[in-house]
């Protein structure tokens, strides 16, 4: 390269969905911004994935839907199945409603967008090798390029969007952020995009994305079957890590010959990938650093869905960048601001829904059809409470509620008991501490009610 410029701002780590906004939004802010790729710039975007996502991060960050190549088809709602298929659950609320993308089109529109804007040096083809510091403060990375020489750049700020593998995760000199994800709060995926002639067979429901719950086709995570258009369908199933080498077989057996059945199909797209399914990292940011999206486990743990959240987060991450900047102050001190934007909004309701999944993913298939069929947890109540932190259940609802669910008496225990920790830890999550003094207290609070409930999984009955 002829005049590599080495000295920036902000340099973002990874230009998918995260670093794509941070990108923008930070040269938005008047920011000398450098996004850097390992992949080449046409291939930016394409990632194995359910190419489903909401439409209120679209409002949120003030930009354009979904449109034109991008836009696969719209979607009313979501639908969640138990596992012996008796009971749907359809939610249709404002955050259910969405799209189904075309992922390369939108990863490309996101990185072109953030280039329009005024990125000073994009570099595609070039792998993010190392983080280079100043003292205890990240001042850089280095890098190789794309003709294979290694570099470094400096900048006031990293943002690292490198996804689940980030491996500046691991290099980071931190005692706030984690370096390593506990392998079960993470599953593998793995999915087809599949084509078939209309005369074969048809899309179910094909305003709805669907879900199904089941222990032992996908256990620890889920099937789905997700429309893409009047003749093809995103389809795939998420189970537990250790499943690795197994979960494409789970696939055909479980899925595609569940779903598909026949061979006359031709199969679009293939792969799998991993995902974080927990509440964000204890800290997204340390001094000189901020991470965001998967690379910071903002993930909805519910359902998988890492798209929106690492929209925000890269748009949270380019404010927060700008502040410390014009302060000139990159330390922790000013970047504190950014943990805390995320975890009093969607952190705090990734946070209740970590519980929810938790206790899903030991709940056997009986129990699981035996509580959604009679309500016992109702798709509304944990919207509710993932969302606002809050549910008031009348005398009358949990007097119903205890009729229906009185042949099992210690599932109702648990999951009563499950629903007033997922509002008390939405409800501290809200309470986020700006004052990062006051961070490792409220850091043992919410240990203590993770504790909570590892302790009813382990020994349901007697959980008062
Ligand atoms: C099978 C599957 C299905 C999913 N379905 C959905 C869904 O339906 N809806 C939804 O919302 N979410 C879904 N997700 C999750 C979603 O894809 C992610 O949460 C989202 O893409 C996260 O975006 P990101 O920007 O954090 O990371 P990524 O999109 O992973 O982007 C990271 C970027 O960093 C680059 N990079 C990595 N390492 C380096 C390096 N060393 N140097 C330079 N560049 C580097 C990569 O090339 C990549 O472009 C799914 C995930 C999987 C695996």
């Amino acid at each position: 390269m002829e005049s590599l410029k080495k000295s920036f701002d902000v340099i973002v780590v990874g230009a998918g969905t995260g670093g794509s906004t941070a990108a923008r939004f930070a040269t938005k802010g008047g920011l000398d911004v450098c996004l850097i790729d390992r992949k080449p710039k046409r291939l930016i975007g394409d990632k194995i994935c359910g190419d489903a996502i909401g439409t209120e991060v679209f409002d949120f960050l003030q930009i354009d839907p979904p449109k034109g190549e991008e836009l696969s088809c719209h979607i009313k709602g979501a639908k969640l199945y138990t596992p012996n298929l008796q009971k749907c659950i359809t939610l249709t609320d404002p955050k259910q409603a969405g799209y189904i993308v075309n992922r390369l089109e939108f990863g490309q529109r996101l990185l072109n967008e953030a280039l329009d804007s005024g990125v000073s040096q994009f570099l595609d083809n070039t792998m993010v090798l190392d983080l280079l510091y100043d003292n205890n403060q990240v001042s850089g990375v280095q890098v190789k390029l794309d003709n294979g020489i290694k570099t470094n750049l400096n900048s006031k700020i990293v943002i690292d969007a490198s996804g689940f593998y980030s491996p500046l995760r691991k290099k980071v000199k931190s005692a706030l952020i984690e370096k390593e994800i506990p392998k079960e709060d993470a599953i593998l995926c793995y999915r087809e995009i599949v084509k078939f002639s209309p005369q074969d067979l048809k899309v179910q429901d094909p305003e709805y994305i669907s879900i199904i719950l089941d222990k032992e086709k996908a256990p620890g995570g889920y099937i789905w079957y997700f429309p893409k258009d009047s003749s093809s369908v995103n389809i795939g199933l998420g189970a537990f890590m250790h499943y690795k080498g197994q979960v494409k077989e789970l696939y055909k057996k479980f899925v595609f010959n569940n779903y598909i059945k026949t061979s006359k199909v031709e199969i679009i797209s293939s792969g799998g990938g991993a995902v974080p399914i927990r509440r964000p990292l204890w800290s997204c940011a340390d001094n000189g650093i901020m991470l965001v999206g998967d690379a910071a486990c903002q993930v909805n743990p519910l359902h998988g869905g890492g798209i929106d959240p690492s929209m925000r987060a890269g748009y949270l991450a380019a404010n927060c960048a700008k502040s410390a900047i014009n302060a000139g102050d990159e330390s922790i001190k000013n970047l504190w601001a950014y943990n805390y934007e995320v975890m009093t909004s969607f952190g705090a309701e990734f946070a209740s829904l970590d519980l929810l999944r938790m206790v899903l993913q030991v709940l056997n298939n009986d129990e699981l059809n035996f509580g959604l069929e009679r309500d016992l947890l109702t798709g509304e109540e944990i919207l509710e409470i993932s969302s606002s932190g809050d549910l008031n259940l009348s005398l009358l609802d949990m007097t119903v509620k205890t009729f229906k669910g009185i042949s099992n008496p210690n599932l109702l225990l648990d999951l009563n008991y499950l629903r007033i920790r997922m509002k008390e830890i939405s409800k501290l999550y809200k309470k986020f501490p700006i004052d990062i003094s006051k961070f490792e207290q409220w850091k043992s609070s919410v240990v203590q009610v993770y504790d909570k409930v590892r302790k009813m999984l382990i020994n349901p009955k007697k959980v008062k």
